[in-house]
């Protein structure tokens, strides 16, 4: 406030960016009023257009996918793989065609994709990827940050994530041919940017955009947040390893699936989820927590069932997706979730189990 300086791209909006490029070797990180906002920039700078498909996981939050489909883009919905929400390699290889311009992928619950093949797959047939990395800050993939594989990335500060300014988000941009257009893109298409560091005496529209660029006051709150971010991480990492450790042998031995740890990831203790049996067990473990006051939470709809894009998407099944959409169950897992209380979750979820009738 005492800055006088309220709008966007001021002091705050910088320190965020050296920061996220300093901690993570982004190329380019630059604030988005969310990110959702930061997918639509995506898709300007992609360039994409009424010809083109793009390959989106169909278990994901609808930004994956609307992003795209705003641009006049036909989406093309891929399943998840068996054993985890996201998206199953195999299943690009068979959707790209000649057509394809994009690949997104969603890093659920802060856990890679398979990033290795899905890179050769996009390498091979000229795609693009871009890392819906809305849940993900922080997390790896053979040690390297996620949002730094794909050609453009986004990162989501709402209050649902990690780390939060209330709405917020990031687009990185890791290759330097879109860097002077995504300045652009993002300050309604003008040289703003270029004209408030001296480099040209007035600004002008060059291309489309938009407003995508928080105010200060956002970004300043980030800041606090960012700085705080080790700290944030390693209560949340012990919270997600006290659910392992507590709940993961009940589990197991009742054939209940849950968030596993994977080769090459480290997560970032985004989410903490189970897989039931049946979508009839899952509501009645939702309905019993909600009795005790523990607020779990399923998660996405597939989104070639939903109402807006069923009838484009035509019969192709995508099962695993449908399943985890059906039987994923997340428990409480946040930056003040006391240990009383996790232990009164944990306990409360052992005595469901128990209580299960074997399969
Ligand atoms: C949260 C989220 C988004 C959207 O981010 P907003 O900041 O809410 O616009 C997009 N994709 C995924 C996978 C998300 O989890």
């Amino acid at each position: 406030m005492a800055s006088e300086k309220l709008s966007g791209d001021g002091s705050f909006t910088k320190r965020c960016h050296e920061l996220l490029e300093h901690r993570y070797g982004f190329q380019q990180a630059l604030l988005t009023t969310s990110g959702t906002d930061a997918l639509e920039l995506a898709a300007l700078l992609a360039s994409i257009g009424p010809n083109d498909e793009v390959i989106v996981p169909s278990f994901t939050f609808v930004s994956s996918a609307n992003a795209f489909a705003l641009r006049g883009a036909r989406i093309v919905f891929a399943d998840s793989c068996g054993d985890n929400p996201n998206v199953d390699p195999d299943e690009l290889e068979r959707l790209i065609t000649p057509k394809t311009k994009v690949i997104v992928v969603v890093h659920y619950a802060g856990m890679a994709c398979e990033m290795d093949r899905i890179m050769t797959i996009a390498q091979h047939s000229g795609v693009m990827v871009v890392e819906d990395a809305a849940q993900a800050l922080d997390a790896t993939y053979n040690g390297m940050p996620l949002g730094s594989f794909g050609v453009f990335s986004a990162f989501s500060f709402h209050d649902t994530k990690n780390i939060t300014c209330g709405e917020g988000g990031l687009l990185v941009v890791n290759d330097s041919r879109y860097a002077r257009r995504a300045e652009i893109i993002r300050e309604k298409g003008t040289n703003r940017a270029a004209f408030f560091r001296g480099e040209v005496d007035r600004y002008g529209w060059l291309e489309l955009g938009s407003s995508f660029l928080p105010s200060e006051l956002n970004a300043a709150f980030l800041l606090g947040q960012l700085e705080r971010i080790e700290d944030i991480q390693a209560r949340r990492a012990q919270i997600l390893s006290t659910y392992l450790a507590e709940l993961g042998p009940v589990l197991s031995r009742a054939g209940i699936d849950m968030l596993q740890p994977r080769a090459r990831c480290v997560g970032n203790a985004h989410t903490f989820y189970l897989v039931l049996r049946s979508l009839q067990e899952r509501s009645d473990l939702l309905q019993f927590l909600s009795s005790h006051g523990i607020s779990a939470a399923s998660h996405y709809n597939s989104l070639h069932r939903s109402v807006y894009f069923r009838s484009l998407h035509g019969d192709r099944a995508l099962p695993a997706s449908d399943r985890f959409s059906d039987c994923l169950l997340r428990l409480p897992l946040y930056f003040g979730l006391h240990e009383r209380e996790q232990a009164f979750i944990v306990e409360s979820v052992r005595g469901w189990v128990k209580a299960l009738s074997p399969r």
